[in-house]
């Protein structure tokens, strides 16, 4: 795949700081970082962290973890540039493949679980495309994390069958391309990633499928970490406690009959801040 051209208000990213110890055909390890808590690391990616030679992060990697890095190991930030302008993904792969020919141990540490919703396996096709091996390390992802950081299970006899994880990021033409009449189901637990933004929209979504608006839904920032909030409310009341939140990191948004057992299953830790309903 041809570089992509350079754009005056973007650092071009180079693994030029990499020191190459040998040529040789090497191993990318797309590593699931989990949602934050350096504890929810899986030993596998805490071994591959301490023995890399280089770490390619984006922004979802907590600082925590980060941390981990030993100081000797060289680090590639593709979360953001000067600019606040993220890294287009071919230019993240460009930069996995050209540390792939150059070195023996690669990590590419991606947030929660590198393939929900992380772009690892554009990732893992750029990489095999080029004829490079690469292995993925799951991680565990910010809805099972974050929904048990708040006491919710994802499923529960009785509450619900089953659970859905769904993006709320936007397509192109601005609104969320998602099968709402699906969706609206009170027996489904339903998880939206990148749902910042749009809480609103999904609820009005929901609401005009018929699902009611007194089902129990959460809002989870920074789950796992020390930085984490969240706020818990019915349907009708949780964009409004979300915004009151005005969170300042990823938010997961939890909407189900599950949401309710939250007060029987909370640690002390964990008590949200309780919105009131109106
Ligand atoms: N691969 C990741 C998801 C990447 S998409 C995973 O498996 O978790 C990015 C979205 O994940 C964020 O917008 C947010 O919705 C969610 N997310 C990731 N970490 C989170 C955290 N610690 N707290 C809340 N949401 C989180």
């Amino acid at each position: 795949m041809a570089p992509p051209a350079a754009r005056p208000d973007r650092q071009k990213i180079t693994c030029s700081q990499v020191k190459v110890s040998r040529v040789t055909k090497s191993t990318v390890y797309l590593v699931g970082a989990g949602p934050g808590d350096p504890d929810l690391l899986t030993v596998k990616a805490r071994r591959l962290l301490e023995s890399a030679e280089v770490v390619v992060y984006d922004r979802l990697v907590s600082p925590e973890i980060i941390a981990l890095i030993p100081p000797g190991t060289a680090r590639i930030d593709v979360g953001k540039q000067p600019g606040h302008h993220p890294v287009p993904q071919e230019e993240i792969n460009s930069v996995l493949v050209a540390l792939a020919q150059r070195n023996r141990r690669v990590v590419r540490l991606k947030g929660g679980d590198p393939f929900v919703f992380g772009r690892g396996s554009e990732e893992a096709a750029a990489l095999a495309a080029h004829g490079l091996r690469f292995e993925v390390v799951p991680g565990i992802t910010s809805a099972s994390a974050c929904a048990a950081a708040i006491g919710v299970p994802l499923t529960h006899r009785g509450l619900a069958t089953g659970v859905r994880y769904v993006t709320g990021h936007c397509c192109a033409e601005g609104d969320i391309d998602l099968d709402w009449h699906g969706l609206a189901d009170p027996q489904t637990t339903l998880v939206v990633y990148m749902a910042k933004a749009q809480i609103s929209r999904i609820v009005e979504r929901l609401l005009a499928q018929g699902l009611s608006p007194a089902t129990p839904a959460a809002a989870v920032c920074n789950g796992t970490t020390v930085r984490q909030q969240h706020v818990i409310a019915t349907l009708a009341d949780i964009a409004e406690a979300a915004e009151t939140a005005a969170f300042g990191g990823p938010v997961l948004f939890l909407i189900g009959r599950v949401v309710a057992l939250a007060d029987v299953l909370a640690e002390p830790a964990a008590m949200p801040m309780r919105a009131e309903r109106a």
